[in-house]
């Protein structure tokens, strides 16, 4: 998965979109391991965060997400797993055995309304993030 699959998700997820635009996420941290890049958020009550992996921090990098809240758990950790974008699937293994047929029925990669406003964030402030994660 991409930053810009969040940004621009599926039309099912257009009401996540909409609700997303309530928020305004603010950047906890960040850190680098060897050529993964995190990225953590405080997003209303929730914890969320943004895995890049390359060999410098770009827009097209491949990431893995996090979200805290239950709507993340039941609807995206699953599918999310299945695209290799989901980030500490330890913390998910009960939603990852089974299948997310209601909550679901899509079954499209995307992420929580949080998700989607920390990749909007993310987009906004890129050129800081990546003068800030190059160190
Ligand atoms: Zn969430």
């Amino acid at each position: 998965m991409k930053l810009k699959d969040l940004l621009t998700p599926p039309a099912m997820y257009r009401d996540k979109l909409n609700d997303s635009r309530k928020y305004r996420p603010s950047i906890n941290n960040t850190s680098v391991d060897g050529n993964h890049f995190l990225i953590s958020y405080n997003c209303g009550s929730y914890t969320v965060e943004f895995q890049f992996t390359g060999d410098t921090l770009k827009l097209d990098d491949d990431i893995k997400i996090y979200c805290s809240c239950p709507s993340f758990n039941f609807e995206f950790a699953h599918i999310l797993n299945d695209d290799d974008a989901l980030l500490y699937p330890e913390s998910f293994k009960k939603a990852i055995d089974n299948t997310p047929t209601k909550k679901n029925r899509y079954n499209l990669v995307g992420g929580c309304k949080h998700c989607i406003a920390c990749a909007r964030l993310t987009y906004n402030k890129f050129d800081l993030l990546q003068r800030k994660l190059r160190r």
